[in-house]
């Protein structure tokens, strides 16, 4: 339950933003005291008006949310899904050789979007911090988890709770190996082996994979290919519990950058995965981005 939002209608979605735009949707908002909120002017409908007093108390749940957590900023929220979705295609010297030709999956760290958004994908599944799960439902925050499945198995009823929440869990092979010294059949074996475990654990085989340490070959691409994957998302900024690291030399966020993260605690980092959350969202919303759902984009 949560935040999936297929069903928004366009004059719904316009609505949510001018209701939502007084308190979140700029940056710089701060953490409003509850009751803060502006009235609605003169609703067109009934319907409508439901609509909003229902997004009133959604932003509301989440302002005391983003307090509870020790956030400084009400996190912003993500316009409607895109109607039309942006083609995806290979980052510039991301591509292997026939990659066009044999119609392999798109590799890329940016979705083309003019959107002000971004998206939170997390790694490996070392980490099962309940309150992170917690954190997470209670701000609203969409994000996509990479799951590998040696570490996954060891408890993969907390990952199922994500998938409860909303979260898009996706394929990050079953051993987490450096697939380019693999053949394809050892390859294949990886990828396709972990869209079993997804099946049989979450009920559906993901369409996105991710390749460790983002390493492939044009074997890989051919494996993901044949084992049902449509995309294979990279990063352009990755984030700690203490710190960023970027891609780019303008060590900037850009309109539908990739943010890479892991699920890790103090024994890899310095810090929690909410300390990490918080220091991904304190960034993301003062530079006026939200945070929406890379499935929604694909
Ligand atoms: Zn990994």
């Amino acid at each position: 339950m949560g935040w999936s939002r297929g069903g928004a209608r366009a004059a719904l979605a316009v609505l949510a933003l001018a209701v939502l735009a007084p308190a979140c949707g700029r940056p710089g908002a701060e953490v409003a005291p509850a009751g803060g909120q502006q009235p609605l002017e003169a609703p067109p409908a009934r319907a409508l008006d439901a609509y909003a007093t229902k997004l009133r108390a959604a932003h509301a749940a989440r302002a005391a949310a983003a307090r509870r957590w020790g956030l400084r900023r009400v996190p912003l929220t993500a316009p409607p899904p895109p109607a039309r979705k942006p083609r995806i295609t290979t980052r510039d010297g991301f591509e292997v050789e026939g990659h066009r030709r044999l119609d392999l999956p798109p590799v890329f760290t940016t979705v083309p979007t003019g959107d002000r958004v971004v998206f939170l994908t997390i790694d490996d599944g070392a980490e099962k911090d309940p309150a992170f799960v917690r954190m997470m439902r209670e701000l609203r925050v969409p994000y996509s988890a990479f799951l590998s499945d040696y570490l996954v198995k060891e408890d993969y009823g907390y990952f199922g709770k994500m998938r409860d929440d909303g979260a898009g869990l996706h394929n990050h092979t079953l051993r987490h190996p450096y697939l380019p010294a693999l053949s394809h059949a050892r390859q294949k074996r990886e990828i396709c082996g972990m869209q079993e475990v997804m099946e049989k654990r979450y009920g559906k085989r993901p369409a996105l994979f991710r390749p460790p340490y983002g390493n492939y070959d044009k074997a890989t691409l051919r494996a993901a290919k044949a084992c049902g994957i449509t995309h294979v998302p990279l990063w352009n900024a990755e984030v700690f519990a203490d710190r960023w690291e970027y891609r780019e030399w303008d060590r900037a966020l850009h309109p539908g950058d990739i943010v890479l993260t892991h699920f890790r605690g103090r024994e890899d980092w310095k810090g929690t995965m909410p300390d990490m959350i918080r220091r991904f969202l304190h960034k993301v919303t003062a530079e006026g981005y939200a945070v929406a759902r890379l499935e929604d984009y694909l």
